[in-house]
């Protein structure tokens, strides 16, 4: 029902009724005469209907033939339906839903030409499902009353977003953690140098059985922005659609630097020297005061444990390492030399931050003191540099007993991330020939 027909209908019975007092008030002064106020109300009203055309169905009703066929032409007329398509008609509320486990009624509003037409009287509306689960819907509404016509919307149901949780980066890579979300297809991650996402690289998962994902990007020193949402496959009318969430927080990432300085390389802060990354053969520090303090209370509270801990090698200077190398060299051959022996300025001995502890021989592998070393070492700021297993990373054999400082708590993070100094920082440890 439009309102402001009911609207227009209260002020016409409103003058009409005026009317009809005015008019017997005149009869009876100026003519003396024995009418009706009933028929003088019904001439009136007829005078009045034809100036405000009157649209109402229910117009004064008049007690004299003319006046009855006047009304019931009109009457006619309004019962012409007004057909509604969708061009001339606003559907509001119509709007996606996010899903969240619970069944969704929409409170629709159909607007034609201005009006809010009222649910129920001028129109009804029906669903093709249930709303509750990630899909496409299609609202029908089916007009009645003064209208007519059929108009269909369609709108979704959305699978419900995840936030990224954390962000870990190194030198060539974005790892990021997140929300794993439920009755999914899988996940579409964005990233971008550019904090409003343009010339952004897109890509979704094949799975949804996941709460991380790796990126690999350049090694440059850049800041990288992502974001992340999830998505639904459905098929829907024979063809195959992906229904997304919303995007998650944007969230800024900033890469690893490879930072050298007088010739060193470093990496997060962290001096490195391995099979890709030399040290200068004039580069000779000595041995880290700090590193050895944290060794020296680490063997304290060692023997605690009845674990006797002992340095054998420490510093070596670029010239010793030189001979050390060469040795290994006549002795075995380069190639074996190279798996347990650094060639000169790429030992990290010369960073005078590792340490060879109680012995050199493979037998000290599975030994308490190993074990010892291997659970323990990350408390004082140092980590197993060479593990076993990770020969391909790293460029050495299993080393139970060398062990690099970094410092604490670096050291708790990489050892907690299983991972060797070259993984976590997202470096190669290889020589270039
Ligand atoms: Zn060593």
């Amino acid at each position: 029902m439009k309102k402001n027909l009911i609207i227009g209908i209260v002020i016409l019975t409103a003058v009409l009724s005026v009317t009809a007092l005015s008019a017997v008030a005149i009869s009876h002064h100026i003519n003396h005469e024995n009418q009706t106020a009933e028929s003088l109300s019904a001439e009136s009203s007829a005078g009045h209907e034809e100036t405000v055309n009157a649209a109402a169905e229910n117009t004064v009703q008049s007690n004299t033939a003319s006046h009855i066929s006047e009304a019931s032409k009109q009457e006619s007329s309004e019962k012409e339906k007004m057909l509604i398509d969708e061009n001339h008609c606003t559907v509001e509320g119509l709007d996606n839903i996010l899903f969240d486990g619970n069944e969704h009624t929409l409170g629709i509003s159909v607007i034609y030409q201005g009006e809010v037409l009222e649910n129920g009287t001028d129109y009804d509306v029906s669903y093709s499902g249930t709303l509750m689960n990630p899909d496409r819907y299609t609202a029908e509404i089916i007009f009645k009353g003064d209208y007519e016509g059929t108009i269909k919307k369609d709108f979704y149901i959305l699978p419900s977003g995840t936030e990224i949780t954390d962000i870990k980066t190194k030198t060539g890579s974005i790892h990021i953690d997140f929300e794993p979300q439920e009755n999914l297809s899988g996940y579409q991650i964005e990233y971008s140098k550019k904090d409003d996402f343009s010339e952004s690289e897109i890509f979704d998962t094949e799975s949804a059985e996941m709460s991380s994902a790796a990126i690999d990007v350049e090694k440059d020193n850049a800041t990288y922005y992502l974001r992340i949402r999830t998505y639904l496959q459905k098929d829907i009318n024979g063809e195959t659609e992906k229904l997304y969430s919303e995007w998650s927080e944007p969230k800024s990432a900033e890469l690893l630097q490879i930072a050298e300085r007088d010739g060193l390389t470093y990496v997060d802060g962290i001096i490195i020297a391995n099979k890709t990354y030399d040290l200068p053969s004039d580069y000779a520090p000595d041995v880290n005061e700090e590193a050895v303090i944290a060794f020296e209370k680490m063997a304290a509270d060692a023997a605690e444990d009845g674990i006797d801990l002992t340095i054998v090698s420490g510093y070596r200077s670029y010239d010793l390492q030189n001979w050390l190398y060469h040795s290994y060299v006549e002795e075995r051959g380069q190639e074996n030399a190279d798996k347990i022996s650094a060639r000169p300025g790429h030992s990290e001995h010369q960073t005078g931050l590792a340490f060879d502890i109680n012995t050199t021989a493979s037998s000290f592998a599975g030994t308490p003191e190993a074990i010892w070393l291997d659970e323990n070492c990350y408390k004082y700021g140092f980590i197993v540099r060479y593990p076993e297993g990770k020969e391909d990373i790293t460029g050495y054999s299993y080393e139970p007993w060398h062990i690099r400082y970094i410092g604490y708590p670096y050291s708790e993070k990489v050892y907690e991330s299983g991972l060797t100094l070259e993984e976590y920082l997202g470096i190669t440890s290889k020589y270039s020939e």
